[in-house]
């Protein structure tokens, strides 16, 4: 569908406002003359900026297909720099006297690069990982090297957990044990009594404050777990029986991801401290307090509550936290605690962007309907006719709801066979008509009548992505999640076309049909026209957390080609890393084909084609190459 501007010249100002880049993109996205998305960072020369654009010539002239995850080293940098940073300056600001740790939690990113660029950016700040699971805990402890680090086990443990965490702490590795129910306190004691490691355990609790926002119920977090209180007393009093209080150092919550509202962070941080000196004034030694994850991305850049967002900085984050634990534990006499959090959304999220080309687009603009209708048709196609042709500004409303009617009741006649398939596709082409006109007149109406509201979606354009939202996005499947979207070059032009985004799944989830908004949500998107064979492309950003690991092999399409960069201080850069994406044969063996059996059957068939004379033994040939071109390559469409 034609967007309709005024016709001022267009440039990358409006482009800028139009995707709203400058207020999701913390700084790291912006627009440069040329009219390209750029990354960019400040250094003390000045402003270094790269790109996309030629990032994306890099990858082509290294023979990669789109779909690519693009990974910016540097994002990751620096948002565990400004995590640790803002709480050095509120610790400093409020006279603060214990520390802060901060640790990743692996299941929002369990990419292994990932964890090594964590641990070796984290490490000047002790960034520790939190663990939910034995795997986890492997990774963690593989790529941990700093004995300071703390490694969170949340998660149900087993002894094998267990006994995994202890000899890590035989080893010097700081772990700590999590009680998230009951019934692994006595795990935990018994294998340390029989392994002779002294562990530090902590116990996560559930908070009475909750947390509003979408992803607290579902998105996977672990609040059925943790303690009630009568079960920490209960657990206190065990420790004390068994002599093993003083291994009690750290409690814990975690409410959700994603919490839009400060007031709900400070009321669960202020809960939660409360019983943290609770357990102090029982004998524990504590000495951490770990709140979890919850500090939101704003994604729709809109620094408000909704859910896509967030109506505070990571600064205020943190100064609300020192400042509600002091105050608690100050009341108390209290040392002040280590401070832990578990952020993993707002460590990782920044750092991915999905890049992917448009392969075609197809558009909704019904033919004009004949100047004259035939003789002989049915009086409601009649009708529908004298409609569309005097359909005009003021009667917009009428028009639709005639036009509406008209076309049931034309159905209705079709179904029971009293016109023909001809006049019932005329009728449609006239409908379709009507409602063309009556979006086009409506635009720009301070009024929009109801029928049409929506409308705009239908005829909308839809833009065919060379990705998979399964794979790569899953969660605009899986819980209407928005990110970021926008053309990553052209920007100095105006796009012209209001569009849709479709996948290559051929499944009616598989599209992007909800885009940020700073007043709510959009249900299109502006692209621009495509240019011939000229490669047009896409960028979803934001999608660091949590959408690598959920993806599901969705019609066989795999995982996407990651390439890394890292920018260097002159606005060189150079690609850290490459990863293939998955290969067909990958992704059949995977779902557990056997790809022997594949090749032996396709070569059986081909040689009863060449015994019957069907086709050459030169056919023969090609056929089987055609067979293992297709097996060794990339799931998404290459373009030769
Ligand atoms: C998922 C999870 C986190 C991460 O939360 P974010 O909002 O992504 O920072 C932290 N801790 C635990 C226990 C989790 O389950």
């Amino acid at each position: 569908m034609v967007r309709k501007e005024p016709l001022e010249r267009w440039s990358i100002e409006k482009s800028a406002e139009l995707y709203n880049i400058r207020n999701w993109s913390a700084g790291y996205f912006d627009i440069n003359a040329k009219g390209e998305v750029i990354y960019q960072y400040r250094t003390k020369q000045g402003l270094v900026q790269v790109s996309l654009m030629d990032i994306i010539r890099g990858i082509r002239a290294r023979g990669m297909s789109f779909p690519v995850l693009l990974r910016i080293s540097n994002i990751l940098d620096s948002q565990i720099s400004l995590l640790h940073e803002s709480f050095r300056k509120a610790i400093h600001a409020f006279g603060y006297k214990g520390n802060y740790r901060g640790v990743f939690p692996i299941k929002v990113n369990q990419q292994q690069q990932v964890l090594e660029e964590i641990s070796e950016f984290g490490s000047r700040y002790h960034h520790g990982f939190e663990a939910g699971s034995k795997a986890e805990l492997l990774a963690a402890l593989a790529f941990i090297k700093d004995p300071e680090a703390l490694i969170i086990c949340n998660g149900y443990k087993d002894s094998e957990f267990i006994d995994l965490g202890l000899y890590a702490t035989k080893l010097g590795y700081r772990c700590i044990f999590v009680i998230e129910m009951p019934s692994e306190a006595d795990l935990i004691l018994e294998r340390s009594r029989l392994l002779q490691v002294e562990p530090w355990i902590g116990v996560r609790i559930k908070l009475a404050s909750k947390a509003s926002g979408h992803w607290t119920e579902s998105g996977g977090d672990r609040s059925i777990f943790g303690l009630s209180l009568p079960e920490v007393v209960e657990l206190v009093d065990k420790l004390k029986q068994e002599g093993a209080l003083s291994w009690l150092r750290l409690l814990h919550y975690h409410v959700g991801s994603q919490i839009p509202n400060i007031r709900d962070i400070r009321s669960a941080v202020q809960e939660a401290t409360r019983v943290y000196t609770g357990l102090v004034t029982e004998g524990a030694p504590m000495g951490f307090v770990d709140f979890g994850g919850g500090l939101a991305v704003d994604y729709d850049g809109s620094q408000t509550n909704y859910h896509s967002s967030r109506n505070y900085t990571v600064e205020e984050y943190c100064a609300d936290i020192i400042e509600t634990v002091m105050s608690v534990v100050d009341e108390q006499n209290i040392e002040h605690p280590t401070i832990v959090t578990e952020s993993g959304r707002f460590i990782v999220a920044y750092y991915s962007v999905l890049i992917f080309n448009i392969l075609d687009v197809t558009r909704f603009t019904p033919a004009l309907p004949p100047e004259k209708l035939p003789d002989g048709v049915n009086e409601l196609t009649q009708n529908l006719f004298e409609t569309y042709q005097k359909l005009s500004v003021k009667n917009l409303q009428e028009s639709i709801n005639d036009a509406i009617y008209y076309r049931d009741q034309i159905r209705d006649l079709f179904k029971h066979g009293d016109i023909s398939l001809r006049e019932r596709a005329l009728a449609e082409n006239i409908f379709w008509n009507i409602v063309s006109q009556v979006s086009e007149k409506s635009r720009g109406m301070k009024k929009i009548p109801v029928e049409i509201e929506g409308i705009e979606v239908a005829l909308s354009d839809i833009y065919y992505g060379n990705f998979s939202v399964f794979q790569s996005l899953p969660d605009t499947w899986a819980i209407d999640q928005v990110f970021p979207v926008m053309p990553l070059h052209r920007l100095d032009t105006m796009p012209s076309r209001e569009a849709i985004i479709s996948d290559i799944t051929c499944d009616s989830d598989g599209k992007l049909d909800h885009f940020i908004d700073p007043h709510g949500e959009k249900l299109t998107l502006p692209l621009h026209e495509l240019r011939g064979e000229e490669e047009y492309y896409v960028g979803v950003f934001l999608v660091g957390a949590y959408q690598e690991t959920l993806g599901d092999l969705h019609n066989l399409l795999g995982d996407t080609n990651v390439v890394t960069i890292c920018v260097h201080e002159d606005g060189s850069y150079n690609f850290v890393s490459e990863i293939e994406g998955d290969s067909v044969a990958d992704v059949l063996s995977y779902v557990e084909y056997d790809i022997k059996y594949i090749r032996r059957r396709f070569r059986e068939m081909a040689e009863q084609a060449v015994s019957e004379n069907r086709i050459t033994v030169q056919e023969r040939a090609s056929i089987l190459k055609a067979l293992e071109d297709g097996l060794d390559g990339y799931t998404y469409y290459e373009k030769d």
